[in-house]
């Protein structure tokens, strides 16, 4: 009995379990929350091997049985994210970002915001992050929990008063009242003064999704062009993301060469002799054609001659790879 079920998921604690075995708490964009077990995942000889370590994304197979917990019958690494694991300070806040996950979602209940979240903020740990010292403190960290309480819903009242609803100033915090309050709805059993400026903090924080957008941005096409991907590509992915057109070709027209880089890409495919057949350099503006090269980038890495002869085969969009 039982069926069998594939889920995109990053592993968010790993714990051990009997002789070889681990059981994994996991966050999955199909189901929410899911504990599944690894089994025979210590032994050296397992196909898992270490791979499912905490922060990892993984395409999985499950299996769900009788009992509460899943069993994982297939593991494809998506991201180990090897970059955060790394650094001590990127571990750390992704660390806290994924206890804020396990702590705010202990049931299997589907969140697609949630688990976009998540990919998104151990992406971000991927690239350059400053040591800010402390990493409760840190903005990404402290932004992360910020959104993750205001996807579940949890987010405190801060923009008017939560006792009368008058506009402000606010002063203070009222559990009781379930948020900020002002001078006359101060007061009462767990009431505190805020400082001049938190509630600025705080609404800066959340409103920091558009600064992490950038961030995102800049980050996906350093690592795409790194992959040998070209601009269109690249901005066929962002867009289908959900970022806006304009920040996405700023980023890109800021990059760099795209010529130079269709230019290395087509050599390390192709070798650096240049094409001697025509049926050849077509395979070639094909191949950067579909890395996402655009005709300018094309024509210029495969030199001149390469133009007007071989225009009508851009159109074709096909696999040469
Ligand atoms: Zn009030």
């Amino acid at each position: 009995m039982g069926r069998t079920y594939r889920a995109d998921a990053i592993v968010l604690r790993s714990i051990r379990f009997g002789e070889a075995d681990r059981v994994l708490h996991i966050y999955t964009a199909e189901r929410g929350r899911v504990n599944a077990i690894a089994k025979g995942v210590r032994k050296t000889t397992s196909r898992f091997g270490g791979r499912l370590e905490p922060l990892t994304r993984a395409a999985l197979m499950l299996h769900e049985g009788r009992g509460e917990l899943h069993t994982i019958s297939g593991a494809d690494i998506v991201s180990a994210h090897a970059a955060v694991r790394e650094r001590p300070h990127t571990l750390r806040i992704a660390l806290i970002g994924a206890e804020a996950v396990l702590k705010l979602h202990p049931e299997p209940d589907p969140q697609p915001r949630v688990f976009d979240g998540l990919a998104r903020f151990l992406e971000l740990l991927d690239g350059p992050v400053p040591d800010s010292g402390d990493p409760a403190a840190d903005a990404l960290a402290v932004g992360f929990q910020l959104k993750l309480l205001l996807l579940a819903g949890y987010l405190p009242h801060l923009t008017s008063c939560a006792s009368c609803g008058t506009a402000g100033p606010l002063i203070g915090y009222s559990p009781t009242a379930g948020g900020a309050v002002c001078e006359g709805c101060s007061g009462g059993p767990e009431w505190f003064r805020l400082r001049p400026g938190s509630l600025e903090t705080i609404e800066e924080l959340i409103e920091r999704r558009y600064l992490d957008d950038e961030r995102y941005a800049r980050q996906f096409v350093v690592n795409h062009a790194e992959r040998g991907q070209g601009p269109q590509r690249i901005r066929r992915d962002l867009a289908a993301l959900g970022l806006p057109a304009l920040m996405i070709d700023t980023h890109l027209a800021s990059h760099g060469d795209w010529a130079a880089l269709a230019r290395q890409v087509v050599t390390r495919r192709f070798g650096g002799r240049p094409p001697r057949s025509w049926p050849d350099k077509a395979r070639r503006m094909r191949f950067l054609q579909y890395r996402g090269f655009a005709h300018d980038h094309i024509r210029s890495a495969l030199g001149a001659d390469a133009t007007g002869e071989f225009e009508m085969d851009l159109e074709t969009d096909t696999d040469t790879e």
